[in-house]
């Protein structure tokens, strides 16, 4: 009989009672707290499958810690905050008909409320309630008594004092910076702002003047003090560059660079326009040099790269050098020019150890590049600038500069030409192009007058280094991307001209974009509570209320009058937050490394006091739909709520967790989700054969499977610890069939009928240890196993030592082994057996094999000091006679897992006959034949072919017939 099971029943069921009964409601308590948190979405659409994962895995982990005895606090808020929300109405306003035919059929949203969506906030609210029935259906433990949304009065009034904090410190500056910018929307842009979610960053390069006649040719370069190096100009031919008046003076860029310099606050005004050719072979000055070099054509130089012009230090850089050296060959060039090409010597300038005169023709050379389209050309660059960099000292030809290291040079060189007015900054957008999601190409605007955020402050970004390095961050590996972030972030807007949000307290003219006011917000959740409960009014609060709740400051009596909150109110929000910050544990995908995660630990840093720090990040990968990248564009975006009620809850995330270790990306198939629906509706049929009770003789195979379990709780605890959950899921859903299955067949062999109390045993902590993971289907085991409780409620396996028995585990492995090579043999051989014969070793075997096996965990491995030391001894002094025995026998140990080469030491000496009589049912139930064994040294042993001889101590010779 097939059963069937109704995932939607068990759902609303289990559901149902864990609201009933308030199992997520976290209060302060005398417990140790956990409070874990998870980036809140952005309600401009609903979720789908892809979504589900960063959730997913913070409620596994809260689960988790709720097992283990913690109190967790897992909450959830909506962030409404910016201007992806407005874009969406407008596009509704403007009757977009991709967007309303996706929101008709895909997200099946009525019509009634599709039209109410040309007001942002209808949006928002649709979406926040669809995707917080989602996340219940998911079984998400959140205490919804805390959601809010970013918009919400008391919120208002949070993130104004978490403003006027931050200036009070001097974090929020006015001043002029660069920012990403999209110049349709006339607003700055981030993350949230970008077509495929690209945070924009740049990279400031110096111009270096030129002057040819009464113009100026600016190159782009991140490396000023190479100024002394340059031996002559690249530009291309086939590009028509633009003369522009740029504030005073008269530059000839390309039309991009023209365009980029407007951005950056220059008077541009284009004049004329000239021909890359008709520039080949003119002489330009060199500032500060008084030499003059020569412009040579180069087709490599792209319009769109810094000024479209560029300048050349072949000694220093790989790219110049390996081009001046292309250029030589070609045929199609101006005979006077190809000789002033072939008299151009490279100026050396830096001294590095372990390079010669001209390094860049070294690494050239070392990475055996043979013309500029070689890739391998960009990886030499970077070898030789860092080395340069850090271990370079500049030359006598660099004047004041001789003797100083490029470090040092590099700032110094760019003061003094910066001063000079013989260069100019340019900012280049990384990784461009970029698109605002209006479709608009992003450009860097130096943004004047404006709010920033601080983030090239010093101490701050000194405190932010000092913080990452100490807190848990998982894995392992981001943290070196958290630091690289911190070190490239600078001044950045925190304040836009529209969207929904916080005005910015003292320019009312300001909103605070959306990626300042998600920071600190999980201080928020304790308040929310109070605010849902209306027992706090946004109009009664000062910022000496969260000033008292938040930082202790302040006496409670007048703030209770000022704030119109009783004292004892006030104590209790305060308490509250004490007993549940910080923050344990954050989680969020890797796309908000760059931003969200960082700014979350800075502003931390700023405002709360070091207990108040954040502990852990846990940073995720994305998920993909059967191996290929969600998007509208493919068709292939399945909504949270639709997949839920084709497969249910639980299979949907086994699936999106057991496809990938954290940071990789995760794949979603259907083949996985029905193949785990299967395996967990398998599970469901066992549990109800096993009811509590003992078994009263444990007899060694059911010591096994407890000794089997115990290292299981062990791993599978490491691994959760670890937040490796793909793992934990193998051994819980997988790893325990194989020994379950074991210990079947030994107790079917023996026909044993009294085993339900140890597979019940066994049962019980499986699914305890899978009701994190499936929370819904577990409950259903748990109850079909009779236990009382919940799963949920249940707490985590721990291991009992004393239930590992060493001599049980080695016996069976002993036998599981041994079958294991019988078939083997069967499956080479292809014999249908009548007799098989076992030989166990001889008695000096087993004790050299401990000899060896006691050498081997000290690390003693050398086969010459082991034979010499068991020759001298004479119980082991037969090893003469079988020389290749030692090696063997080390192999054999080596093989073996450290622990289970302890056991083996710990337990000395074994009887392998007796151990293996017990095999006999099994081959017999298995190949229909009896069994013999005989001891090696057995007199009277059958051994027609001399096999005996080659038995091991645990690897028994075996003879089929
Ligand atoms: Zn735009």
């Amino acid at each position: 009989m097939i059963l069937v099971i109704d995932w939607s029943a068990i759902e609303a069921k289990w559901r149902k009672k864990w609201h009933d009964e308030k199992y997520f409601e976290a209060e302060p308590s005398s417990q140790k707290k956990f409070f874990v948190t998870v980036a809140y979405p952005y309600p401009n659409s609903p979720q789908h499958i892809g979504h589900g994962r960063t959730y997913t895995l913070a409620d596994v982990h809260a689960r988790f810690m709720r097992m283990r005895g913690y109190n967790v606090l897992f909450p959830m808020g909506f962030h409404y905050t910016g201007t992806p929300i407005l874009g969406m109405a407008r596009r509704i306003q403007e009757n977009d008909v991709e967007l309303i035919e996706a929101f008709k059929t895909l997200y099946k949203v009525p019509e009634q409320n599709i039209k109410e969506f040309a007001e942002p906030v209808k949006i928002a609210d649709y979406f926040h309630q669809e995707i917080k029935s989602g996340m219940i259906e998911m079984g998400y433990s959140i205490d919804w008594r805390r959601e809010f949304t970013t918009i919400d009065p008391v919120y208002n009034k949070f993130i104004e004092w978490q403003f006027k904090k931050l200036k009070s410190k001097n974090l929020v500056i006015q001043g002029s910076h660069p920012v990403g910018w999209c110049p349709k929307d006339q607003n700055p842009v981030s993350q949230h702002d970008t077509l495929g979610d690209v945070e924009p960053s740049f990279t400031e390069y110096i111009l270096i003047k030129f002057r040819y006649d009464k113009y100026i040719i600016p190159t782009a370069t991140l490396r000023p003090e190479t100024i002394f190096g340059v031996t002559n100009l690249w530009i291309n031919p086939n590009v028509t560059y633009k003369i522009a008046s740029v504030n005073n003076e008269t530059w000839i860029v390309s039309a991009e660079c023209a365009r980029k310099l407007e951005f950056l606050d220059k008077k541009v005004k284009i004049i004329d326009e000239i021909n890359g050719s008709d520039l080949v072979g003119k002489k330009v000055k060199v500032p500060e040099r008084n030499e003059e070099i020569i412009i040579f054509p180069a087709s490599f130089v792209k319009s769109e790269n810094g000024t479209g012009i560029v300048m050349s230090v072949p000694a220093h850089a790989p790219f110049d050098y390996q081009a001046l050296e292309d250029i030589k060959e070609t045929n199609n060039i101006d005979q006077n020019l190809l000789s002033l090409i072939k008299s151009i010597v490279p100026i050396s300038i830096i001294q590095t150890e372990g390079y010669g005169e001209i390094p860049a023709k070294e690494v050239i050379e070392k990475f055996q590049i043979e013309n500029q389209n070689n890739p391998k050309l960009e990886e030499a660059t970077k070898e030789l600038y860092a080395k340069e960099f850090y271990g370079g000292k500049l030359k006598q030809n660099t004047g004041k500069f001789a003797q100083k290291t490029v470090a040092d040079a590099k700032e110094e060189v760019k003061k003094w030409i910066l001063q000079s007015k013989n260069a100019d900054i340019l900012f280049e957008l990384n990784d461009g192009p970029i698109h605002c999601r209006c479709g608009t190409e992003c450009v860097v605007k130096l943004l004047k007058d404006q709010w920033f955020l601080d983030y090239s402050n010093k101490k701050w970004k000194d405190d932010a280094h000092l913080w990452i390095n100490e807190m848990k961050i998982l894995p392992e590996e981001m943290r070196g991307e958290f630091n690289y972030v911190v070190d490239w972030l600078r001044e950045r807007a925190c304040a836009r001209q529209h969207g929904l949000g916080t005005k910015l307290p003292w320019d009312k003219d300001w909103i605070v974009e959306s990626l300042s006011d998600s920071v600190i917000y999980m201080a928020y959740y304790i308040l929310a509570k109070y605010v849902n409960k209306k027992q706090i009014v946004a109009e009664n609060l000062g910022d000496e209320f969260f000033d008292y709740v938040f930082l202790g400051d302040g006496d409670s009596k007048k703030i209770s009058l000022t704030c119109k909150i009783s004292q004892d109110l006030l104590e209790n929000i305060k308490n509250e937050f004490q007993y549940f910050y910080p923050v344990n544990a954050r989680h969020s995908g890797r796309d908000l490394v760059p931003n969200h995660l960082t700014f979350f630990v800075f502003n931390h840093i700023a405002i709360f006091p070091k207990k108040y720090w954040p502990e852990e990040i846990v940073v995720n990968g994305s998920v993909l739909m059967e191996g290929k990248k969600m998007s509208k564009s493919m068709g292939n975006i399945i909504p949270l709520r639709d997949a839920i009620r084709t497969h249910g809850a639980d299979p949907i995330r086994l699936a999106i967790l057991i496809s990938a270790e954290l940071l990789q990306d995760a794949d979603f198939n259907l083949e996985a989700v029905r193949g785990i629906k299967n395996k967990l509706e398998n599970m469901l049929e066992e549990c109800s054969k096993y009811k509590p009770g003992q078994t009263k003789n444990l007899e060694q195979e059911d010591r096994w499977l407890q000794s089997k379990l115990q290292q299981l709780v062990l791993e599978i605890t490491s691994a959760m610890e670890k937040m490796r959950l793909r793992e934990a899921l193998h051994y819980v859903l997988y790893e325990f069939d194989s020994d379950i299955q074991w210990y079947l067949k030994r107790t079917e062999s023996k026909r044993r009928k009294d085993i339900a109390g140890t597979l019940h045993e066994i049962f019980s902590a499986r699914v305890a240890m899978l009701s994190p993971f499936a929370p819904y289907i577990a409950e259903e085991m748990w109850e079909k196993l009779g236990n009382a409780g919940t799963a949920t409620k249940s707490l985590w396996p721990v291991v009992v030592e004393n239930k590992i028995d060493a001599a049980a585990l080695q016996s069976e492995n002993l036998l599981k082994s041994t079958l294991e090579d019988i078939k083997n043999i069967l499956k080479v051989t292809k014999i249908s057996p009548k007799r098989i014969i076992i030989y166990t070793s001889d008695s000096w075997k087993t004790k050299a094999y401990q000899k060896i096996l006691v050498s081997v965990i000290k690390g003693e491995m050398n086969i010459g000091v082991l034979m010499k030391s068991l020759i001298a001894d004479m119980d082991t002094e037969n090893v003469k006679k079988d020389p290749d025995f030692v090696k063997k026998t080390v192999n054999d140990i080596l093989s073996e897992p450290v622990e289970s080469r302890e056991y083996k030491a710990k337990l000395g000496l074994v009887e392998e006959k007796k151990i293996l009589l017990e095999i006999g049912s099994l081959v017999q139930k298995e190949f229909g034949v009896g069994v013999e064994v005989f001891a090696e040294s057995d007199p009277q042993k059958y051994d027609p072919k001399n096999k005996a001889r080659t038995a091991r101590p645990f690897k028994p010779a075996i003879l089929i017939e």
